[in-house]
């Protein structure tokens, strides 16, 4: 299949570009880069010395054989390139990862805030509009996050996108609906996810774009088999409070012996997935787009759940670090119980890696190795949700 992968130079994006290019389909990497302009805003560097995207491809190539194209385009605000782009490649499959992803830095500042509901929703709206000017059968693969769907201890396995509600008419007669499972955002980064479940709901009953949206875990580890075959096709690793999600934080922390930063009691339940794990439900999502129809394929895209404390202490018994609680900068529960169904992508053929692998271990060499690069001064969150957060961390 032909392949636009919206957003392939990120953490996601690069290792899922390269599995779809080595399962034999061909990929193209449309990109804005912006997010090593984060970087540079941010005054932090990934954990691995990430090559330039011209780099990374043009050693694809020398490494597969294979050839990605690469188009550096900004798909929230130039859509004409957006509809050209479509037009010159042809997709059969558009893979959109191209969002601002960090809730952190989505609530850093006014400024923060809305350059995220500004890029995400634009991006994601033009996309869907894009595709139907097109006049093309695109099927349209998104990165969701399980965290739309809010973190409620409520006795239900979370459903797959969807609940049946049973409701009372005028006449008293018992009516049951689909409705999306309601979502309870936690930040403006995942407010623009919730949002974007509703352009996919219309988009796909009006003009019948095929939409397969991806709601994943948190993820984990670094590398991949294609990946690994050369140092220059590295992946991205983000450890710093803005973006190192909280596994991937403990794993580096623990490399460099710094306490593991535990926000508030740490008994707060997520729902993971490792980064193998991720690229494979790309790709099988990819691949199964004739099972979807004109109602929107939500897929939970995570294998396991835990409690945010007993990752730290998984990782502080590996190494023999120290667990630091920290006043949580996120205005969330302190505790909640997480309880998922993923059957979608468990019936495609996904086999999960577990927790206790020796990924684990594997991710803490990789931060030894490339310890040098830390900024400890990075490490904490320095966004906080309200004022009261500020205060009481500040005291
Ligand atoms: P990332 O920031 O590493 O990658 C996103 C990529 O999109 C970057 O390369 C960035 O330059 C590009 N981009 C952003 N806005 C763009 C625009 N307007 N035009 C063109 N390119 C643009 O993020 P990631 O971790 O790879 O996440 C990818 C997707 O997966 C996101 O949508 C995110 O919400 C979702 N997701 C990620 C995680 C996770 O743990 N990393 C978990 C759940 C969901």
């Amino acid at each position: 299949m032909k392949i636009a992968v919206l957003g392939g130079d990120g953490f996601c994006g690069w290792p899922s570009s390269l599995h779809l290019s080595a399962s034999g389909h061909d990929v193209t990497i449309v990109d804005s880069l912006v997010r090593r302009r984060a970087d540079d805003e941010l005054g932090v560097q990934s954990l691995t010395p990430i090559e330039p995207l011209d780099v990374r491809v043009a050693v694809w190539k020398d490494v597969s054989g294979r050839i990605i194209d690469n188009v550096d385009l900004d798909i929230a605000h130039d859509y004409d390139g957006l509809v050209s782009m479509l037009d010159d490649v042809r997709p059969d499959v558009v893979v959109h990862f191209a969002e601002q992803r960090s809730a952190p830095y989505s609530m850093k500042s006014p400024a923060h805030k809305r350059y995220t509901a500004d890029n995400n929703i634009n991006a994601t709206h033009n996309v869907l509009a894009a595709i139907v000017q097109s006049g093309r059968d695109v099927h349209l693969v998104h990165l969701g996050t399980m965290g739309v769907y809010g973190y409620e201890s409520v006795p239900l396995d979370l459903p797959e996108g969807y609940l049946t509600v049973s409701y009372p008419d005028n006449n008293g007669v018992m009516r049951d609906r689909e409705i999306l499972y309601p979502t309870r955002p936690g930040s403006v980064y995942h407010l623009t996810k919730s949002m974007d479940q509703l352009m996919f709901q219309f988009y796909a009953q009006n003009d019948g774009v095929r939409i397969t949206d991806l709601h994943q875990g948190i993820v984990w580890g670094t590398q991949t088999a294609e990946t690994e075959q050369d140092v220059r096709l590295i992946n991205r690793f983000d450890y710093d409070g803005d973006y190192g999600t909280v596994l991937n934080r403990f794993l580096v922390q623990a490399a460099i012996g710094y306490p593991l930063t535990v926000h508030g009691s740490g008994g707060q339940t997520r729902a993971f997935i490792n980064i193998n794990d991720s690229i494979e439900c790309i790709r099988l999502a990819v691949e199964s787009g004739d099972e979807v129809g004109n109602r929107v394929r939500v897929m939970n895209q995570m294998t396991e759940t835990h409690k945010v404390a007993d990752l730290a202490d998984l990782v502080a018994d590996k190494v023999g670090a120290q667990i630091d609680h920290q006043v949580n900068p996120r205005a969330e529960a302190d505790e909640n119980a997480l309880s998922v169904r993923n059957d979608r992508l468990l019936g495609l053929g996904l086999d999960p890696v577990r927790l206790d692998s020796d990924l684990l271990t594997a991710e803490i060499e990789l931060g030894k190795h490339y310890a040098h690069r830390i900024d400890m001064s990075r490490i904490p969150c320095r966004s906080y949700w309200n004022r009261d957060r500020q205060s009481a961390a500040e005291e």
